[in-house]
């Protein structure tokens, strides 16, 4: 199966001209035969720039977040946010939903997360939906992050049997330990492997879904060969490493000579 690479440009950079440059240098991956699924993540303000542009590429985009409301006569009356709609109208392809820095510094719960994820879903917006335990989770063992996340899981996907069509690539799992992202201390890849193996047994049996699950925390040009040389890894969502263009086509380039 395709191994799918998220790029999570996060708060950068700090221009749009810059933004511009950085989603240019992307379009010379080479990407044999699109063997990989590339999406590219940036800040909201330049997403229609970036979104638009990549409708003749095999680049396909994600916002950062969405909410789970859409405006209607009379309503829209949510200062701030942008809907499911607004989304699709801008060809954006996937929503990254309940990544651990909007959780934190946002105080976003389980339950608006679960908002999210099904008005994403009902409006045809792919979601990208991340969990992942803490370090002092991680800390207690394995068993302690497994139930973590499948807490996590099933707030954050409840009801979601309710939906009328969940397609296999509708929805993506990153998981992204906490202690991982932004550290430079990935996990162990069979640490990693071990989790994504159970959150899709949790997926097939409570849900029915075959879903993707990829891996996010520290994964650059070095280490992704590592995760995604498992069959059950599906692929990456990388954060620092993606807003380097050099260093973003490196680990494009390690996944294609992988699956050739
Ligand atoms: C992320 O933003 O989800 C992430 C995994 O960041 P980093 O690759 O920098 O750890």
């Amino acid at each position: 199966m395709k191994k799918m690479i998220i790029a999570n440009w996060k708060m950068n950079p700090s221009s749009i001209k810059e933004a511009n440059k950085l989603f240019d240098s992307l379009l010379t991956i080479k990407n044999n035969d699109s063997k990989i699924e590339v999406v590219v993540a940036p800040p909201f303000v330049y997403l229609p720039f970036i979104s638009l542009g990549s409708e003749k590429t095999d680049i396909k985009c994600a916002s950062q977040d969405v909410f789970w409301e859409n405006p209607s006569v009379g309503g829209g009356a949510y200062t701030g946010e942008i809907s499911p709609k607004m989304l699709k109208d801008l060809y954006v392809d996937y929503a990254i939903i309940g990544h651990s820095e909007r959780r934190k510094y946002i105080g976003e719960t389980d339950e608006m997360i679960n908002r999210k994820v099904k008005a994403a879903l009902n409006e045809g917006l792919k979601v990208i939906l991340c969990v992942g335990e803490p370090l002092e989770v991680r800390k207690k063992g394995k068993k302690a992050a497994m139930d973590f996340v499948k807490n996590q899981l099933q707030k954050d996907l409840k009801d979601i049997k309710k939906l009328s069509v969940v397609g296999r690539r509708s929805l993506v799992i990153a998981y992204e330990p906490i202690w991982a992202i932004g550290t430079g201390v990935p996990a162990h890849s069979n640490d990693a492997l071990e989790m994504i193996k159970y959150i899709k047994q949790l997926l097939a049996k409570s849900y029915n879904l075959k879903a993707r699950v990829l891996y996010g925390g520290s994964v650059n040009s070095k280490n992704i060969i590592d995760f995604v040389k498992h069959n059950e890894i599906d692929g990456a969502l990388v954060g620092g490493a993606s807003i380097n263009s050099k260093e973003f086509k490196k680990i494009v380039e390690k996944i294609n000579k992988l699956n050739n």
